[in-house]
């Protein structure tokens, strides 16, 4: 029996005009493809409504200033987050974390804090706290994995001292797949009187999630790996702890008053959004907020798991492939061939209209831990379907057979 027949196929593929008959597209991980509600509100946003935000006096810069607004608060309420003010427009994940290490790290650690992340995260929630431990005197210790490949929770309970004053942990790790207990995570942190950051890049697309309900402090995730644009990304941040942060950048909208003698800052989120915005992406982000919600995140995570399972049993079946990540990952696959690169994995695999991502992920400590140079990875999505798990194990028999 198919492991798919307990389990309703999404059947929304023909919403998106990137991918055509017979072509699976496997790198959702790397960045989703795009419905056409999100063209739409794109191709709308720089078309008839078009205009500036928050500056201007006349009737069409009032009406988009108003849908930016409800972007926002849309944001708020699909995130659980209390106030839509906590709700700061960022470029990515990427720029988020980087936001929160310049200006919540950056002012209040000091020399002798430790700052605690994990072995599996993405170079974007490393390298950013690594920056502001050099400036302030600061150390990072890692947390390490299970043997499945999760985040050691019980490792991390014994890590945790006083001199924690930050763990940034990614909610879904984006090579294994493996998910964190955030809840758990938050209370170790809160414990030892620590903030936490999670990076959510790779859940908010997968699982339902719930700032309020998880407990953290920081969470940020990417529009474009939502089914979004590019250029655009959130920033959720406990309210208080906004507040008390000094601005990012410099520069128009993020001000109150301003003399050659001194600048007075606008209160979040404005404070942290310096210049003019991506007016048109946070359009473009609502509407994947409301395509995503309109599917239901608990049928797209149950719809996940089963072509998973799928994957994972037929790759299972080809001798030559080890598997790597838990058995209950969210929506990604990682693997290895014995003897073959996973680049000429990922070459051959595209002469099959098969794409996957191969390389190291922009987690090099994660490889290192695996013992390998790098990864293949198949990620699903929405539109994904068992044809695409067989197009994919159809493949791999053939990569085996050429390399065998
Ligand atoms: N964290 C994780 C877990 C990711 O998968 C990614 C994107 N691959 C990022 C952070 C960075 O996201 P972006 O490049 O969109 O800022």
């Amino acid at each position: 029996m198919s492991i798919l027949a307990d389990t309703r196929p999404l059947d929304v593929i023909a919403d998106f005009p990137a991918i055509p008959a017979g072509y699976a597209y496997l790198d959702t991980a790397a960045t989703a493809q795009k419905p056409r509600p999100v063209l739409d509100a794109i191709a709308r946003g720089y078309g008839e409504t078009y205009a500036t935000v928050h500056r201007g006096v006349y009737q069409r810069s009032a009406d988009m200033t108003l849908a930016y607004e409800a972007a926002r608060r849309r944001v708020a309420s699909f995130i659980g987050a209390g106030s839509s003010d906590e709700i700061v427009f960022t470029r990515g994940a990427t720029e988020g974390i980087n936001l929160v290490a310049q200006c919540w790290a950056g002012t209040q650690l000091k020399a002798g804090d430790r700052i605690l992340l994990s072995m599996l995260e993405h170079h974007s929630n490393i390298v950013p706290w690594q920056m502001v431990a050099e400036r302030v005197g600061a150390a990072i210790d890692v947390v390490p994995l299970t043997t499945d490949g999760r985040i050691d929770l019980d490792v991390m309970e014994q890590m945790l001292r006083p001199e924690h004053k930050l763990v940034a942990l990614a909610h879904v790790s984006n090579v294994l797949g493996s998910v964190l207990d955030v809840q758990r995570a938050t209370a170790l942190a809160h414990g030892v009187g620590a903030k936490i950051l999670i990076d959510g890049c790779q859940a908010v697309a997968r699982l339902p999630v719930d700032v309020t309900k998880l407990g953290c402090d920081f969470y940020v995730f990417s529009g474009h790996k939502l089914y979004g644009p590019t250029g655009i990304g959130v920033l959720w941040g406990r309210g208080e702890l906004l507040e008390a942060m000094p601005p990012y950048q410099g520069g128009g909208s993020m001000i109150d008053r301003v003399t050659f003698e001194r600048t007075t800052y606008a209160p979040p989120p404005g404070r942290f959004e310096a210049g003019t915005p991506h007016i048109v992406g946070v359009l473009g982000l609502h509407a994947a907020i409301d395509y995503v919600a309109g599917i239901g995140l608990d049928a797209i995570h149950a719809h996940e798991t089963a072509l998973v399972a799928a994957a994972r049993e037929g790759l299972g079946r080809i001798n030559s492939v080890t598997l790597f990540g838990p058995e209950d990952s969210a929506g990604i696959v990682s693997f290895a061939i014995e003897g073959v690169h996973p680049h000429d994995i990922g070459t051959i695999l595209d002469e099959e209209r098969v794409a996957i991502r191969a390389g190291h992920h922009c987690a090099q400590p994660l490889m290192d831990r695996l013992g390998v140079p790098a990864t293949a990875r198949a990620s699903f999505g929405v539109y994904n379907s068992q044809a695409d798990v067989d197009a994919l194990v159809r493949g791999l028999e053939r990569v085996s057979r050429i390399f065998g």
